[in-house]
C-alpha cells in the first residue's frame, strides 16, 4: 500500500482510499449485479477512459453471462441556451431489447451521466441501469437512480484506479485526492 503523498503536474495528492476499500466496493457491487441480473445476459457499457479498471475488476467477480462495450462521451460546446453538449461516441452494438449497466468511474454533478442514460434510452433497451464505483452525493445537480454505487465521497478531487488529473495518475492502484 502506497503511503506518500504523489505529485502530478506539480499538483500534490495524499492517500485516501486504499485498494483493499476498493476491491472491497467492488466485490459487493459485483455480488449485487451477479444476483440481479442472474438468468439475463446484460451489457456492460464501460465508458471510457476513466472506467476502464473498474470495468476490469468488477467483469472479473461477473458469473452471469454478458457482454461488454467501451464507449466514450464527448462534449461540444453548444449555443449559448443549450451550454455543452455530450454524445456517446463508438458504440457499435444494437442494444434494442438488451438489459444494459453503464460502468463509469465517478458521478460528480450527474450532467454527463444524465445525458447518457437519455440517449440510451432513446436507443430502446429493455433496461438501464447504472454501477459507478465513487459518486459525490454532494455535487450531484440531477434526480438519477445510481443503483449501484461503490463508494460516496464529499467533494474532494481524487485521482488513482483510472482516475487522471490532466492525463496522469490513472495508473495508481490506490485513490488519492488533492491537498
Ligand atoms: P459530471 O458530469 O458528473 O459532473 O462529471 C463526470 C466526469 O467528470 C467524470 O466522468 C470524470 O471524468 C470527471 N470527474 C468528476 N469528478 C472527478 C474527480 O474527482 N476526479 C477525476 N479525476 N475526474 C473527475
Amino acid at each position: 500500500m502506497s503511503q506518500a503523498n504523489i505529485s502530478l503536474h506539480n499538483k500534490e495528492f495524499t492517500p485516501y482510499l486504499p485498494e483493499a476499500q476498493i476491491t472491497a466496493a467492488v466485490r459487493e457491487v459485483a455480488a449485487r449485479i451477479n444476483q440481479d441480473y442472474a438468468g439475463q445476459t446484460p451489457l456492460f457499457v464501460a465508458v471510457l477512459n476513466g472506467s476502464f479498471m473498474f470495468a476490469a475488476d468488477l467483469l472479473k467477480e461477473l458469473t452471469v453471462a454478458c457482454e461488454v462495450a467501451f464507449i466514450r462521451v464527448a462534449s461540444y460546446a453548444g449555443t449559448s441556451s443549450t451550454g455543452e453538449i455530450k454524445e456517446i461516441l463508438g458504440l457499435q452494438e444494437d442494444v434494442a431489447g438488451r438489459h444494459l449497466v453503464v460502468l463509469e468511474d465517478i458521478v460528480d454533478t450527474g450532467h454527463t451521466m444524465k445525458a447518457m442514460l437519455e440517449q440510451l434510452h432513446a436507443k430502446q433497451p429493455a433496461s438501464v441501469e447504472v454501477a459507478t464505483l465513487l459518486i459525490k452525493p454532494e455535487c450531484l445537480q440531477h434526480e438519477l437512480n445510481i443503483k449501484y454505487q461503490g463508494l460516496s465521497i464529499p467533494n474532494d478531487f481524487v485521482v488513482g484506479y483510472g482516475l487522471d488529473y490532466d492525463g496522469l495518475g490513472r495508473n495508481y492502484r490506490d485513490l488519492y485526492r488533492a491537498v
